[in-house]
């Protein structure tokens, strides 16, 4: 795997021909300071002991590898193993990351960090590592978003955290990102952007794969003592691509069937999704050159997903890159069947899974027929769905 991908990302952050660095020339110097302080603490004795102790004391790793026998059972096909990730502290895989971004940033000598979130589940991520890591934070969060995710903008004050709310534009996601962006600019010597994904500039692609490779790197021991051999197929779903590269990258290697899934909405053809890699097209976006779901103009078009995490107009650069080599493959489920997905895992396991990981389960369901009895499937269940009741509730008419 190492050998292999030795030479991706390049020194400046590409993935063949995606990714890159395409931010002001203002910004710059911050990327560079934040690259050179990835690679000295990643290979820092006491940084790694740090986060090590973190993962399992705070966050709760090793999360466990479950095998679901009654989902199985009840499909009639493979095993089915799931990487538990909605038993992380927090509820979802994004602690992972936030946790390690925050240590890093301290060690840099910042006293601040910063992040932009939408539904707020990075929000709320960041502001918990920042309150463990004993550092100020501030969630740049549209007008729009606070209203319908005022649960979240309270968890994140609850968690010390500063919410500034950005009034401009659509007042949504890419607003509070712009926002976001040009506080970094302004206060860059005490500042830390934490970015929630494996998206941006380089190095946060880089940089978040591997604060996330954790969970494959365990899910890889953990089925080599239950199994005594590797699964026949991994699936994940994709939003900016965390959680998926997380579990498939200690899997490159190996000669494994890797399934990442996007949100298709209400379908492709509605225009009404997030399937970047079915609907979308080359663009730059953020700092960083990728599939992306834009008009003939190049502008940006708008997205849904019943999934808040999937719902997002571009897509990780090194996940093209994979697609590009045919090392994943990557198809998308919709909304309709993640619903479906979230009633079958919660009635057959006593699992309620996040609406995106219910992605995940919707392709297992579908991919599960044409499998024998004695293949392996390890399904990467990103979140839990405590965060989603209320949204599927209102979804099938019921008054809570
Ligand atoms: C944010 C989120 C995702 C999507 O993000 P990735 O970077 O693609 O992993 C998926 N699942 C859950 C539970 C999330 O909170």
């Amino acid at each position: 795997m190492r050998n292999k991908y030795k030479n991706v990302p390049d020194s400046k952050g590409h993935f063949g021909q995606y990714g890159g660095r395409f931010v002001p020339e203002t910004l710059m110097p911050a990327l560079i300071e934040l690259e050179k302080a990835y690679k000295k603490y990643t290979k820092d004795k006491d940084f790694l002991k740090e986060l090590k102790t973190l993962q399992t004391e705070f966050i709760g790793r090793p999360t466990p590898l479950y095998f679901a026998k009654n989902l199985s059972e009840y499909l009639d096909g493979p095993k089915i193993y799931l990487k538990r990730e909605d038993l992380c502290h927090t509820g979802a895989h994004k602690i992972n990351n936030a946790i390690a971004q925050a240590l890093l940033a301290r060690r840099m000598g910042k006293t601040r960090i910063i992040a932009e979130t939408g539904a707020g589940q990075h929000g709320v991520a960041t502001a918990t590592g920042a309150a463990h890591v004993g550092l100020d934070c501030e969630i740049f969060m549209g007008s729009e978003d606070i209203r319908r995710q005022s649960l979240n903008v309270f968890r994140m004050r609850l968690l010390g955290a500063k919410v500034i709310e950005v009034t401009t534009g659509s007042k949504t996601l890419k607003d509070a990102i712009n926002e976001a962006l040009r506080d970094w600019t302004t206060n860059v010597v005490n500042t830390h952007y934490v970015m929630g994904t494996v998206f941006g500039p380089h190095p946060y692609p880089l940089m978040v794969r591997e604060f996330q490779s954790v969970i494959g790197i365990e899910a890889r021991q953990q089925i080599m003592q239950l199994e005594k051999r590797l699964p026949d197929c991994l699936i994940a779903c994709v939003g900016g691509g965390s959680n998926s590269i997380g579990l498939f990258y200690a899997f490159l290697k190996d000669n494994i069937r890797m399934i990442g899934v996007e949100a298709g909405g209400h379908g492709i053809k509605s225009g009404k999704h997030a399937a970047r890699f079915a609907g979308g097209s080359l663009g730059i976006f953020q700092g960083c050159k990728s599939y992306l779901l834009q008009n003939r103009d190049g502008n940006v078009l708008g997205t849904h997903s019943v999934s808040a995490g999937l719902d997002y107009a571009s897509v990780g650069p090194e996940h093209c890159y994979l697609r590009d080599l045919k090392k994943i493959e990557y198809t998308y489920a919709t909304d309709k069947e993640a619903l479906k997905a979230f009633d079958l895992l919660s009635k057959t396991e006593g699992i309620i899974p996040a609406l995106e990981s219910a992605h995940a389960v919707a392709e297992g369901i579908k991919l599960a027929p044409s499998m024998s009895k004695n293949s392996i499937i390890i399904l990467n269940l990103s979140g839990r769905g405590d965060k989603d009741v209320q949204e599927v509730a209102r979804i099938k008419g019921i008054n809570l």
